[in-house]
């Protein structure tokens, strides 16, 4: 059916476990929440990204590139993992941050931890100690910049001879999404080894391809489940409208003669719940560190304040009183995020 099916790198631990949540759906007293951990797609490798960059990389590789630009906030977990498969495939790394003040990798290694309250712990610490070099900008310099200084970078790099590879954010675009289409069909295949077909399919999103890449995978594979994001950032239209961007780019680039190469033609289900945000992006609230903790003490399961939180916290509250509550099973993409949550350590009491 695909004409072109891409090159892929083996970078994560694969298939990862699926199970029943027994005592978190009993407690509830709806559907059975069952996990997908790609928590455990590695360690330093943990997540969803490293399933994106098992073809980013892949493409990168193929067109010869030395090194490998990328981007995202100061915790960003895409960064830490694009910073440990570049260290691990021999590529260089340099990576563009989102912070309070502008940093650099010198001045990381110089600094005294009480020097940079933002936390040089966590994934950045982690970023450089994979030997990825660091930029941090300013978030109202980030926001306008960007794009400029992967130029610039790109530029300096080439100057000594180096091919740089741009992964834009969170690893989400149509190369990214295979990442995510390959992982619902091993989704699919836990559900049917366990007898069931989900009604709903749930997963943070943040910058879009994970939902994205799901919800190309029930389509091509013709199984009807709808995938949920549950936004962290930006809203149900932004989330909705960056999915079908991703499959346009996607069908253009490996399925040219497939009827569907306009979206319409396509017609792949969105479906965005963008009510559980909270105060704003990486900014937690009392009832999602309680949940946090909640999960952690039930199941061992640690979710994140940034992403897993978020949407378990959003459907926790939807089986509750919402669109879940009439529901027979779930499964709930536990997308990673282990080491950002060091950095809200006060906010658990
Ligand atoms: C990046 C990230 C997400 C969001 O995935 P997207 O594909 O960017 O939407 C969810 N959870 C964790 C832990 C992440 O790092």
């Amino acid at each position: 059916m695909l004409t072109n099916r891409p090159n892929k790198l083996s970078l994560a631990v694969l298939p990862t476990e699926f199970r029943l949540l027994k005592r978190t759906s009993e407690a509830l007293g709806g559907p059975r929440i069952w996990l997908k951990s790609d928590d455990q797609t590695g360690s330093l490798l943990s997540g969803n990204k490293v399933r994106k960059l098992e073809y980013l990389l892949a493409d990168a590789i193929s067109q010869e590139c030395d090194t490998v630009l990328t981007c995202g906030g100061l915790q960003s977990n895409h960064c830490r993992a694009t910073a440990a498969a570049a260290a691990r495939l021999g590529l260089k790394c340099h990576l563009l941050l989102r912070g309070k003040q502008a940093r650099t990798t010198t001045d990381l290694k110089e600094m005294q931890p009480e020097a940079f309250p933002e936390g040089y712990e966590g994934n950045l610490l982690l970023d450089t100690l994979c030997g990825a070099e660091v930029s941090v900008f300013s978030a109202g310099y980030y926001a306008k910049n960007l794009e400029r200084e992967f130029d610039r970078l790109s530029d300096e790099y080439a100057k000594r001879g180096q091919k740089c590879y741009a992964i834009p954010t969170g690893g989400s675009n149509g190369v990214g999404l295979w990442g995510y289409v390959d992982a619902l069909e091993e989704i699919r295949n836990d559900c049917e080894r366990n007898g069931f077909t989900p009604d709903a399919i749930v997963c943070a999103s943040g910058s879009g391809g994970t939902q994205g890449g799901l919800s190309l995978g029930a389509h091509l594979h013709q199984w009807p489940v709808p995938i949920f994001g549950m936004a962290v950032c930006d809203s149900e239209a932004y989330f909705n409208n960056k999915v079908k961007e991703d499959i346009t780019e996607w069908v253009k680039r490996y399925a040219p003669d497939e009827e569907g190469t306009s979206l319409s033609n396509l017609s792949v289900a969105t479906n965005t719940i963008d009510a559980y945000i909270g105060p704003g992006y990486a900014v937690g609230f009392p009832e999602l560190f309680e949940c946090i903790q909640w999960v952690a003490k039930t199941e061992g399961v640690v979710l994140d304040p940034v992403y897993t939180g978020k949407a378990f916290y959003g459907m926790v509250q939807e089986i509750k009183t919402g669109r879940f509550s009439a529901l027979s099973d779930i499964v709930f993409v536990h997308t990673g995020g282990i080491y950002g949550v060091f950095p809200f350590k006060g906010a658990f009491v």
